[in-house]
């Protein structure tokens, strides 16, 4: 098998457990961090394996036009070339074709677009997502598909959900059985609820290693996601992992992973870290606010990561922010993912426990608290 999983404990739908791949063990509820060009932004591999990430993710999207799978593939691969050694899930870049590439042509054989970059003009389908992501060699990739941007009418959430039904099987016949790397499904099916079961069906049909729950978090609000997750993860095989995709904020996270959801990925805590935001137990602190210039206290209490227990101070990081020293993006991106990446331990600690609701209670009353006083 090319990828198992061990569902270690649940906890009402949250589960706990771990995803078995060829490089290594993924703990779950997981979050993995984003490393879009084969390179999670400001960070070295260990530093972020230090925050507790397992997994990484990589885009097919910018890995082709930048600087080539080819190119990656001939220099050793993925893994090789970044120097992340441990799991590494690719997305299949239907998702980024629809966001970010101009001129874009959808038609059943696949999408015509120009890049972002350059304006060249590419193509991609469910044969050539497979294959650049081979040339990856990444460990988890996924199905090629449509994602229609919400809200949209009911016709088009079920013509778009129909036809990225037949790319997964046309990914899964082109991706094959290859014994070391894995294979999910993507279901569609917008906020309809009998769409998101004959999405699951019909994957469940094909059959995959793992299983993501796609089109969401595409502008619907947390309260909708929440309402297609009260149902979405469970018509979803129960012996297979389950991705959300693109989530999230920390209290989207949490009711994902209340839901039932065991891995996701998401920009922001490496992209908010850029612009000088940190995340918190009690919120999100923006340090370039001006309260913090003589704050000599650090920006999160017990948090173990360089920018807290390194002795800065919220002065300082609003300083290097305001200044636009690089180390400041380093330093709360550093933060960031160890805040994810503690708080994905706590919430796996909570499952194991069978004490979930109770540390989400407090895990709300943290956030309601607000940040601390000014000095
Ligand atoms: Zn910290």
């Amino acid at each position: 098998m090319a990828l198992t999983f061990d569902l270690k404990a649940t906890d009402g739908a949250a589960r706990l457990g771990e995803v078995g791949t060829a490089r290594g063990v993924v703990r779950t509820p997981a979050f993995m961090p984003v490393g879009t060009a084969g390179t999670v932004k400001g960070m070295l591999p260990g530093q972020v394996r230090g925050t507790g990430a397992d997994i990484v993710l990589g885009n097919t999207y910018h890995l082709m036009l930048r600087p080539g799978a080819e190119r990656v593939a001939r220099l050793g691969g993925l893994h090789r070339f970044s120097g992340w050694e441990g799991p590494i899930l690719t997305d299949s870049g239907g998702f980024q074709v629809m966001s970010l590439a101009g001129l874009r042509k959808i038609t059943e054989e696949g999408v015509r677009f120009a890049s972002h970059v350059d304006g060249t003009r590419h193509f991609l389908s469910p044969e050539r997502s497979m294959e650049i992501q081979a040339l990856l060699g990444s460990d988890i990739a996924m199905c090629f598909d449509e994602c229609p941007a919400l809200p949209a009418g009911r016709d088009r959430i079920a013509a778009s959900m129909e036809m990225s039904m037949r790319w997964a099987a046309r990914s899964r016949e082109a991706f094959g059985h290859p014994g070391d790397r894995a294979l999910f499904g993507i279901q569609q099916g917008g906020l309809e609820e009998d769409l998101r079961r004959e999405s699951a069906e019909r994957l469940r049909e094909i059959g995959f290693e793992g299983y993501a729950v796609g089109g969401l978090a595409v502008g619907e609000g947390q309260e909708a996601m929440f309402g297609v997750l009260d149902h979405a993860p469970a018509q979803l095989p129960a012996n297979r992992p389950r991705y959300l995709m693109g989530v999230g904020k920390p209290d989207d996270v949490v009711g994902a992973v209340k839901r039932g959801i065991d891995m996701m990925d998401c920009v922001l805590p490496t992209r908010s870290g850029r612009t000088g935001q940190g995340w918190t137990a009690r919120g999100m602190v923006n340090l370039r606010n001006a309260r913090h210039r003589d704050d000599p206290r650090p920006l999160e209490e017990g948090c173990p990561c360089p920018a807290c227990a390194g002795g800065y101070s919220r002065a300082f990081l609003h300083h290097v922010v305001r200044s636009k020293e690089m180390i400041g993006g380093m330093l709360l991106t550093w933060h960031n993912l160890t805040y994810y990446g503690r708080l994905m331990a706590a919430m796996r600690g909570a499952i194991g426990a069978g004490r979930f609701a109770d540390w989400e209670r407090g895990f709300h009353a943290r956030r309601a608290e607000g940040d601390l006083e000014p000095v």
